[in-house]
């Protein structure tokens, strides 16, 4: 016996229906409200190296001295450098370095000190898989408060209870001494930041857990102090030997990416010795360029992470691809 075949309906209401329902399902997903944590990890030769993102400040461009505004406007555009009302679109890095031993980090972010837009290196160091007691060693690159306010937590206490923090002595001189601010030369903007850099190491001083370093020391971590001064008194970057390569952890070389790299010569406002600034952010581009050495700025667009190349008389900013860590040999 065979069946008696259905009516055939037509299938097109039907189809309608999923069609109306998927769209409905989508709608109903919200869209990201936050970002995802600011960290990438980078393998480096035998380093793990992490960069923990801060957050973002603005820099007006009138504090580029040394450039013409047609040229940095040209120069701007061409790389789609985010700019609202306010500034530039400026990233504020901070960076683990992990040889296997130590756990060193490069600079702390700004913790409360630039507004509540920023401060997020914790949470981010968290996000990386790490705890503050984790960290070893922590290297300021210089005392300015977007480097060094992080040492504490917005209530005012040590974030990293093991840690020895290291300063150059120039930048101790200058920054920790109450005289600085005292001394009529010292131009008025700075006055607070002096405050906030001696504020910041209080805890760790208190506990004998600063330590002050010079240009061409071997650091933990197996870092060289590179002197790079300019930017502040003792400004330095940090050369991490990575087997047979290398990592410059060069702190503020660069503010304004889309820019300095093709006009060295364009120096901050805030520079403390505008131009021994530039003499320095050549001699370490040129050294990173024709090392092909990593490089990490504090200020480069997360996760400023990257190489130098040499471009005529110029260099271009070359950032790193997105990669997997290396699957670790089995034991
Ligand atoms: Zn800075």
């Amino acid at each position: 016996m065979t069946a008696s075949p259905r009516p055939l309906r037509p299938a097109r209401p039907f189809v309608l229906a999923i069609a109306l329902a998927l769209a409905a399902s989508a709608a109903a997903a919200p869209p990201p409200a936050q970002q995802v944590p600011g960290v990438q990890h980078r393998a480096i030769g035998p380093l793990r190296v992490t960069a923990l993102f801060d957050g973002i400040v603005p820099l007006p461009r009138q504090r580029l001295r040394g450039i013409d505004e047609t040229d940095m406007a040209r120069l701007q555009q061409r790389d789609f450098v985010p700019e609202a009302g306010d500034g530039v679109q400026t990233a504020v890095n901070a960076y683990l370095v992990h040889n296997g031993h130590r756990l060193t980090l490069v600079d702390t972010g700004t913790a409360g000190c630039f507004g509540d837009a920023l401060g997020q290196v914790p949470d981010n160091l968290r996000a990386a898989g790490y705890r503050p007691e984790d960290v070893d060693d922590i290297l300021l690159t210089h005392a300015h408060p977007d480097h060094i306010c992080g040492l504490l937590d917005r209530e005012g206490r040590a974030v990293y209870p093991r840690a020895t923090v290291w300063l150059s002595r120039e930048d101790a001189d200058y920054w920790l001494d109450p005289a600085t601010e005292r001394a009529a030369t010292t131009p008025e903007p700075l006055r607070p930041l002096l405050a906030m850099a001696r504020r910041a190491v209080a805890p760790y001083r208190a506990d004998a857990r600063l330590r002050l370093f010079d240009a061409g020391d071997t650091l933990p971590g197996a870092a060289t102090a590179a002197s790079s001064h300019g930017h502040t008194p003792g400004h330095t970057g940090f050369l991490f030997e990575a087997g047979d390569q290398r990592l410059l952890v060069w702190g503020d070389l660069v503010h304004y990416h889309a820019v300095q790299f093709a006009r060295p010569e364009a120096s901050f406002e805030a520079d403390a010795d505008r131009a021994q600034a530039i003499a320095s952010r050549r001699e370490q581009f040129a050294r990173a360029a024709d090392g092909g050495w990593w490089v990490a700025g504090a200020h480069l667009p997360f996760p400023g992470l990257g190489h130098v190349r040499r471009e005529g008389a110029a260099y271009a900013w070359v950032p790193v691809e997105f990669a997997p860590l290396p699957v670790a040999p089995a034991p």
